[in-house]
């Protein structure tokens, strides 16, 4: 038999739809205390705020019969038709969230329109259920307190987290509005004691003042806007990337968003497998373009496609990426610009005398480094394996085998190459299985300039290979087939490809390079789209600023 749920059933399940943990209920509080245009918001709560959340703002306040008015459903005093949906400048319009957390607690209203503190007015709700409606002193704001959050609904209170968590995502919405609202002063208690005072600021100081400056030293910041959108944010330096994602957080109108969507894009600019980047980015966009309200706790954010924000934050995030590497560049070349002749001549022949060898080495030195940005008078190799780098503030220590494996295989994926034709062709015996796998995939070799012929059905010969592929032996051959036959997608199958045979070309730990090569390399590593990893994601250059030299020598 089918039998209509008693209204308050209803009430109930629909309330724990909007709110569903104590961080739901901080969010409505906050979004409705900045709607009332406060400019100072105090968030308290005890036990995780399962047992209290009080939340205390100095907005616009509501007048004493306007009070019960807002805790019934579908009431607002927000939008009035249709029509103003789509010019919405306010945060909340449902007319839902009063209503929901009323319903789900024991709530209190403390509210006053003028500074007169006589004029404040206190009203009770036991579920919904006005129990007591009185002056009380209030100077202009509102207070709402909320307590024993589901104690009517022990189905959701079950599923709530330790105290601890539920806190913890208390603190995590709170820092989502006071990261967007950085001229409103934020403070925020936990059982009685202050975990958070963040005066009226800019961007950078309410990171400083959640993250510590640590933060921003680690990072590098994005900065874009046109006629629909900006994006502004501080992103981790890529080299910096490792595989703990601490802070990973996007606003979009004020809003927290946790969808993959953006994620993705991001992780896709960092072009490190593994890597779990640190970022804090605000995207805001025209409102008619966004639409928060496809989600029960607003929590997904639907962007107009024409927009184009994934597009856009991808560019920004590339184009910040290469700036910093040039910047990194030029901390190269500041060393050969301050390097006048005079000083040369003093570092040589201060203390002694100068060797013939010597100053020809110093004049040929200079013309290359006309040639090449990277400043081959700093430039040594360690062990035929690192490459260090001295930089304007540091140095910059190099892995020549993952260094030249990333520059070959940006030539590679962006067709930057010529093929080769081998002095000696290579002749290789095929395994059935090998065979049937280089006949599936003979179009990669063809595209990536190999050229090859069969003698009888197994015996392959090599005669042409990408130019980038030095010292190409049978077993690379071997290995290169067997790339393809180890992941499921074709985009994937083809990039371990690349990997490969970037692998197998690129220079080896054990290979002396001269001077020009070392700054050959450097040249190209920084002008390649990803600079910090090798294919595979792990980290090419290894940074020593001069302040951490000085700190381990305790100066
Ligand atoms: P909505 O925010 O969608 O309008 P709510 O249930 O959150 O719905 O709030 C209902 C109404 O109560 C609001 O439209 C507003 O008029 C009033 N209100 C709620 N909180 C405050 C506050 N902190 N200061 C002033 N008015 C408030
Ligand atoms: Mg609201």
């Amino acid at each position: 038999m089918i039998k209509k749920l008693p209204d308050d059933v209803i009430k109930k399940i629909s309330a724990g739809e909007v709110i569903e943990n104590p961080a739901s209920c901080v969010r409505e509080l906050i979004e409705n205390s900045l709607d009332a245009g406060a400019k100072h918001i105090k968030v308290s709560i005890w036990g995780g705020g399962i047992d209290i959340i009080e939340v205390e703002d100095d907005g616009i306040g509501m007048f004493s019969e306007d009070i019960p008015l807002a805790v019934q459903r579908f009431t607002t005093s927000k939008i009035s038709s249709f029509d103003d949906l789509k010019h919405l400048k306010t945060l909340g319009f449902r007319g839902e969230a009063l209503y929901a957390i009323a319903q789900v607690s024991n709530l209190t209203i403390v509210s006053s329109t003028s500074d007169d503190v006589l004029s404040g007015w206190e009203c009770i709700f036991n579920a919904g259920e006005l129990t007591s409606s009185k002056p009380a002193p209030r100077k202009k704001g509102t207070t709402v307190v909320v307590k024993d959050l589901f104690f009517n609904l022990p189905v959701r209170r079950k599923f709530l987290l330790s105290k601890k968590e539920e806190g913890k995502w208390v603190f995590e919405e709170l820092i989502s509005y006071a990261l967007w609202h950085t001229k409103v002063y934020f403070e925020f208690y936990e059982d009685g004691s202050k975990k958070l005072d963040l005066p009226p600021g800019d961007f950078a100081q309410r990171i400083i003042s959640i993250f510590g400056k640590e933060f921003l030293e680690r990072a590098i910041l994005l900065n874009y806007s046109d006629d629909y959108l900006s994006i502004k944010g501080f992103v981790e330096k890529p080299e910096m990337v490792d595989q703990k994602g601490r802070e990973q957080i996007i606003l979009v109108n004020g809003r927290r968003v946790r969808g993959d969507q953006l994620r993705k894009i991001i992780y896709k600019a960092y072009e490190k497998p593994y890597g779990q980047p640190d970022f804090i980015i605000k995207v805001e966009v025209e409102p008619e373009f966004v639409d928060f309200n496809i989600h029960p706790q607003k929590r997904e954010v639907k962007v107009a496609p024409y927009i184009r924000l994934t597009e856009k934050l991808y560019k920004v995030l590339y184009s910040s990426f290469r700036q910093y590497s040039r910047e990194i560049v030029d901390s190269i070349k500041v060393q050969t610009d301050s390097l006048s002749s005079a000083k040369v001549s003093e570092q040589y022949g201060g203390t002694r005398q100068l060797e013939f060898g010597e100053v020809f080495q110093t004049l040929t030195v200079k013309n290359v480094s006309k040639e090449s940005q990277t400043d081959i008078l700093n430039i040594w190799q360690a062990h035929k394996s690192y490459i260090f780098v001295q930089t304007s503030n540091g140095i910059m220590i190099i892995d020549q085998h993952a260094a030249h494996e990333r520059i070959i295989y940006e030539k590679l994926r962006n067709r930057d190459f010529s093929s080769q034709l081998l002095m000696f062709p290579i002749l290789i015996e095929l395994s059935v299985k090998e065979k049937a796998i280089f006949d599936i995939y003979a179009e990669f070799f063809n595209s990536f300039g190999f050229e090859y012929r069969f003698l009888g059905s197994n015996s392959l010969v090599i005669d042409r290979v990408p130019a980038v592929f030095r010292n190409v032996k049978k077993e690379d051959i071997k290995d290169l087939i067997a790339s393809l036959e180890e992941t499921p997608s074709l985009p994937d199958r083809l990039e371990n490809f690349l990997k490969t045979i970037a692998c197998k070309s690129a220079i080896k730990f054990g290979d002396e390079l001269s001077k020009e090569e070392m700054a050959k390399l450097v040249d190209e590593l920084m002008a390649s789209d990803a600079p910090f990893y090798c294919p595979h994601g792990r980290p090419t250059i290894y940074f020593i600023s001069l302040e951490e030299l000085a700190s381990k020598f305790e100066r």
